[in-house]
């Protein structure tokens, strides 16, 4: 019998493939991240084995921890979560791309702090696009100043903009804060034509992501069930 991650990787590709079809996007626009955070390596190890490469992680230490355990393996990880500024040495020693940068004082830090011998951090710019007092990312006004001054830090590549709209079930709230994500990167790709990553849509809203352009979806719950929050929140981290 095949194990429920594999069940899941395979519905969510489908998914995705059917999604990009209905969005009459090319085969392959859409990249599956997996979301592993408070998943275990072994975990990761499974989805590995289902043709999944691509990880993200929310909390540093348990990210360097489980790096650790599957340095056998040829993964890209995506740091996602919020970053202190004591803590992006780390981040731009040991990740392939960071999803979570909002401030220009973290970018700095992270191009300082990239060794040379690895290739340019690639970098999303966070844009709190539904305007939530609690949420992370900077404001849309503030999206352009900002890409632009990531754009000339020369150990990072910016590629784009990540979001996480509000919560809801509701589909034409979800594709209207999709939209003006898309609209904002449309913008600043006119100036910066090498962006090329628009990176939103999570397990509860990926169908609206993709149909509004969504280059990267990342993906926990769909892929390895509930998490357990107790786990996620030992301040360990
Ligand atoms: C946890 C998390 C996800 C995945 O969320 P699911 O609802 O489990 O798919 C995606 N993006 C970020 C930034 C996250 O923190």
């Amino acid at each position: 019998m095949t194990s429920s991650i594999a069940n899941n990787v395979s519905r969510v590709l489908d998914e995705i493939a059917a999604d990009t079809a209905t969005a009459g996007r090319p085969v392959g626009s859409v990249t599956l991240l997996a979301v592993s955070k408070t998943r275990s390596a072994d975990e990761v190890r499974e989805a590995h084995a289902c043709g999944l490469t691509r990880f993200g992680e929310n909390y540093l230490q348990e990210a360097l921890d489980k790096m650790q355990l599957l340095t056998d393996l040829p993964l890209e990880w995506h740091f996602i979560g919020p970053i202190q500024s004591n803590k992006t040495r780390p981040i731009a020693e040991h990740f392939d791309w960071v999803h979570s940068v909002e401030r220009l004082k973290i970018a700095q830090r992270l191009s300082d702090q990239r060794p040379a011998d690895l290739a340019p951090l690639n970098i999303c710019l966070q844009v709190n696009i539904s305007r939530e007092q609690s949420k992370s990312g900077c404001t849309p006004e503030e999206a352009p100043a900002l890409a632009r001054e990531i754009a000339a830090l020369p150990g990072l590549c910016l590629r784009g903009l990540m979001v996480i709209p509000e919560a809801t079930d509701d589909d034409a709230r979800q594709h209207a804060a999709f939209a003006a994500a898309r609209a904002l990167f449309e913008q600043l790709q006119a100036e910066l034509p090498t962006l090329d990553t628009l990176s939103m849509g999570m397990s509860g809203d990926l169908d609206a992501a993709i149909l509004e352009g969504a280059t990267i979806v990342r993906i926990g719950t769909a892929l390895f069930g509930p998490r357990n929050y107790a786990a996620a929140a030992n301040p360990t981290h």
